[in-house]
């Protein structure tokens, strides 16, 4: 089963790495082999071996880099700071990494994109919350969402509802009155250094030495993504925040790999932490829960009684009470969706259909394996244009290929914007990227209602740019969009607040340990 799962989860990624060249970027990681350790160097070769082989083989769509098998003066060549006592060689294989949050908006963009050029009505809102069901009307569910940002209510009428909340299934389940639980949230934080101090050039996949774990060291650019933590998690949902414990659970691992390094607190810039939705699964580990995705329909009676809700699992003993499928828990046209990884969002968008399709939920007059693999819109293959009129506003390489990066087709809006006012190139603050060309982009042309939109879902600020410069940033943003598009100031302080308070929470242990 888990073979099963690779596969389709590297031939997804070896398709988006085709479809969004610039988003999607090939990334090697380096596996050590140390004397005494569990990883010993046959193990790492056939591993590597397998992975490429389940990643391309049969594949129309191929990882661009092959694996190679390292000898041990190749790993400190490639890599000054790891630890060479006891280092018997290893392997890299090849991966990819993705700024996730820009993933999700441009499918969005990309699906309305596709949708409006076959003259088919599709919409997207962000800010708008489920609320509940109405009665049904006319074979039509209704259901009613809150739009948080102007504060009224709406129904929207439709033939299916899918609920995709991710972490918050449960919940949405919880207001359709449907007492059934489906997940089991883990918790896992990231810290990011500056790469400069880690100097990594590639990923490592790096076993703990508490644990055993595996978790990795990732480059991006200019930084160190070092991460994640997996440990279950039953506290707010909506607010998971980055521990001392995590923190240290990290470093402890990193100063044995890089003992040179000598990385402390100093050295952190960001932390963060998010919430895996997996699909309970009875006795396992956190780390050993598949990332398999699951469909449910919740109109059927007779359907097979999932294995994920028995009431004995001792993960969810808490909600026992709930962990039952009965005859009051069902409700027509009503679907959920979760589980998997951000890896196959494609592929789980397909199931879906295919299950609605099947089971009479839609009749589409096409639906063939494999039909949305195609290009994104913003792919770009040709990144020459435009080069001397950028030239003329002073547009250096490092910002034309941060753009391109970052924003793939849109970097060439952004670019116009300069070129017509060329203040609009100007940084927010001097040391840090962003500049105001892409604030108005994103309010422009991504959906972009608040400072957090800008900050953490449109950019990485949140991670790239030192907690302790952030407010300094969010302040200067909010008066531009002020200054810019007459937005109301108090709105805006409440925003820069809510935002400072969440870099805040995940950064309290360093404040207090420095
Ligand atoms: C630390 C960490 C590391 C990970 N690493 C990887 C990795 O390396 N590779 C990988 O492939 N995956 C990884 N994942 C998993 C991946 O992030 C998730 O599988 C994926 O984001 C789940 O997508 P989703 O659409 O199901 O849920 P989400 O992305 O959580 O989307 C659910 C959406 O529902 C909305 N929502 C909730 N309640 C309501 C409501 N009442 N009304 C309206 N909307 C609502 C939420 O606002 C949200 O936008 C990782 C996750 C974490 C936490």
């Amino acid at each position: 089963g888990e073979i099963k799962l690779v596969r389709e989860s590297t031939t997804e990624r070896n398709w988006l790495t085709s479809a969004l060249p610039n988003l999607v970027r090939p990334l090697g990681g380096i596996v050590n082999a140390d004397e005494g350790g569990k990883d010993y160097l046959a193990k790492i070769k056939i591993a590597v071996f397998l992975y490429d082989l389940i990643s391309n083989f049969l594949s129309k769509y191929k990882n661009k880099n092959k694996y190679r098998y390292l000898k041990a003066q190749q790993i400190i060549e490639m890599e000054s700071e790891v630890k060479k006592e006891g280092l018997l060689g290893g392997a890299i294989y090849y991966d990819t990494n993705v700024d996730d949050s820009r993933l999700t908006i441009e499918t969005i963009k990309d699906a309305l994109a596709i949708s409006k050029s076959k003259k088919i009505d599709s919409y997207a809102f962000s800010y708008c919350k489920f609320i509940g069901f109405d009665k049904n009307e006319n074979h039509h569910k209704v259901v009613y969402v809150q739009d948080r940002v102007g504060g009224l209510t709406h129904a929207i009428k439709g033939k299916v509802v899918v609920n995709a909340t991710g972490i918050w299934i449960d919940e949405t389940l919880e207001k359709a009155n449907i007492k059934q639980r489906f997940i089991r949230p883990t918790k896992g934080v990231h810290i990011i250094l500056k790469n400069q101090r880690l100097k990594n050039n590639h990923a490592f996949g790096l076993r703990s030495i508490d644990d055993g774990r595996f978790f990795f060291v990732i480059r991006r650019e200019d930084y160190s993504y070092i991460g994640t933590t997996d440990t279950d998690y039953n506290e707010n949902l909506d607010e998971p925040v980055c521990e001392k414990k995590d923190c240290d659970y990290l470093l402890n691992t990193i100063n044995f790999v890089f003992p040179d390094a000598k990385i402390t607190y100093k050295d952190i810039i960001s932390a963060y932490a998010g919430v895996r939705p997996l699909i309970l699964e009875e006795g396992k580990s956190e780390s050993a829960v598949s990332r398999k995705h699951i469909i449910y329909d919740h109109s059927k009676s007779n359907q097979k009684k999932s294995k994920y809700n028995k009431k004995d699992s001792k993960y969810n003993q808490k909600n026992s009470e709930y962990n039952h499928i009965s005859e009051y828990n069902h409700i027509d046209r009503f679907i959920t969706i979760g589980g998997g990884k951000l890896t196959i969002f494609r592929k789980m968008g397909e199931d879906l259909l295919i299950f609605l399709q099947k089971n009479g939920y839609l009749k589409l007059k096409t639906l063939k394996r494999n039909i949305s693999k195609k290009d994104y819109l913003i792919a770009v293959k040709e990144k020459n244009l435009y080069k001397d009129e950028l030239n003329k506003v002073g547009i250096t390489k490092q910002y034309f290929d941060y753009c391109i990066r970052q924003y793939g087709k849109g970097a060439f809006i952004i670019f116009d914007y300069i070129i017509k006012n060329p203040e609009l190139g100007k940084r927010f603050i001097e040391d840090y990227i962003l500049t105001k060309a892409e604030v108005v982009y994103h309010f422009n042309y991504e959906m972009a209602l608040t400072i957090s939109d800008i900050l953490e879902r449109r950019t990485e600020t949140n991670c790239h740019l030192h907690y302790e410069r952030q407010r300094e940033l969010a302040e200067k943003i909010a008066n531009f969009l002020v200054d810019f598009y007459g937005f109301n100031i108090d709105e805006l302080k409440t925003q820069v607040e809510s935002y400072i308070e969440r870099i805040d929470k995940n950064t309290k242990f360093l404040r207090e340990n420095l």
